[in-house]
């Protein structure tokens, strides 16, 4: 392993295109693209990495696999009759099917969804014990204690985020937002802002691929159904393309990460912060196809 990750990584600094970062939130905008980092947690708790793995990155949308974790954890499947399970086949903040399916989003990954569930872990609380929810979910998960919101990034998409805004409004008019739209979209905006390394995350996602001595924070049935919705929907328009090359369960994030799990194998995170057309990791979804290939590891 430690072999394919150091060939891996080489392959990635070969390369001229590293893809263009986020530039709708400025924080992530100035980020550096040509950066690299992948980490692989095998079954006996082993930590394999190469390239930046100790460097925290802006985790964002991975985060939505925690907080669906926790809501569904808070609500049981009542939560499916606020968001459903299909892949949108639009970008991740797309406002055209929330219009067509009156406020009902097509899934949790995308934003309007991740808005949705968010608000359903805030109902009856103060946005700080959602997320504190949240973080402690991810800290307990990864078993690290050093995981921290970057207020930065956090104010720097509050700022810029009028599409989300948006969406939270949209969602409100059709009833399927139970707080004020600003209070749900703070703590939406600071559940993204959560920064963690590729070490963390590898570690982080070892109870989704059901790895012996992961914390147990989610029953086998509901770890297969969100490593399907991860399948199906967690890179947005580009996950029928990220089936194709890999054959994993995978989350993006517009940071630049990629939380990767081979059920019963490995968790896998991959960080480089250029992306690509779909507003996913342009070298991370390279270097998730070259792992794929290398270690067979396609659930196909
Ligand atoms: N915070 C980002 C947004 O809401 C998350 C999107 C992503 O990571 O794909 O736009």
């Amino acid at each position: 392993m430690e072999d394919i990750l150091k060939s891996i990584t080489a392959s990635i600094f070969q390369q001229d295109d590293w893809g263009e970062t986020a530039q709708y939130i400025p924080e992530l905008a100035s980020v550096d693209p040509k950066q690299f980092a992948i980490s692989v947690c095998l079954p006996d708790g082993k930590l394999i990495n190469a390239g930046a793995a100790s460097k925290p990155f802006s985790v964002q949308s991975i985060t939505k696999v925690f907080s669906l974790i926790a809501a569904l954890g808070r609500t049981g499947d009542q939560l499916w009759s606020r968001v459903g399970r299909e892949p949108s086949g639009t970008s991740f903040d797309s406002v055209v099917l929330l219009e067509k399916e009156k406020g009902r989003p097509r899934n949790p990954f995308v934003n309007a969804g991740a808005i949705v569930t968010t608000d359903a872990l805030l109902s009856g609380r103060e946005p700080k014990m959602a997320l504190t929810e949240i973080l402690e979910l991810i800290k307990y998960m990864s078993q690290s204690d050093d995981i921290y919101i970057n207020e930065d990034v956090a104010t720097s998409e509050q700022e810029t985020g009028a599409r989300n805004k948006a969406l939270a409004y949209y969602l409100k008019s059709h009833g399927n937002l139970e707080n004020e739209p600003e209070l749900t979209l703070g703590t939406y905006f600071h559940q993204c802002a959560i920064e963690m390394t590729t070490d963390q995350l590898a570690m982080a996602g070892a109870s989704l691929a059901g790895l012996k001595g992961a914390p147990a924070v989610l029953s086998l049935q509901r770890a297969r159904r969100v490593n399907a919705l991860m399948m199906t929907c967690g890179h947005y328009d580009g996950s029928g393309d990220f089936a194709f090359r890999v054959g994993l369960p995978g989350k993006s994030g517009v940071g630049g990460g990629l939380l990767v799990i081979a059920p019963n194998v490995a968790s896998v995170a991959i960080w480089s912060p250029g992306l690509n057309r779909y507003g996913n990791s342009h070298a991370g979804t390279r270097a998730a196809t070259m792992l794929s290939n290398a270690t067979k590891w396609s659930v196909f």
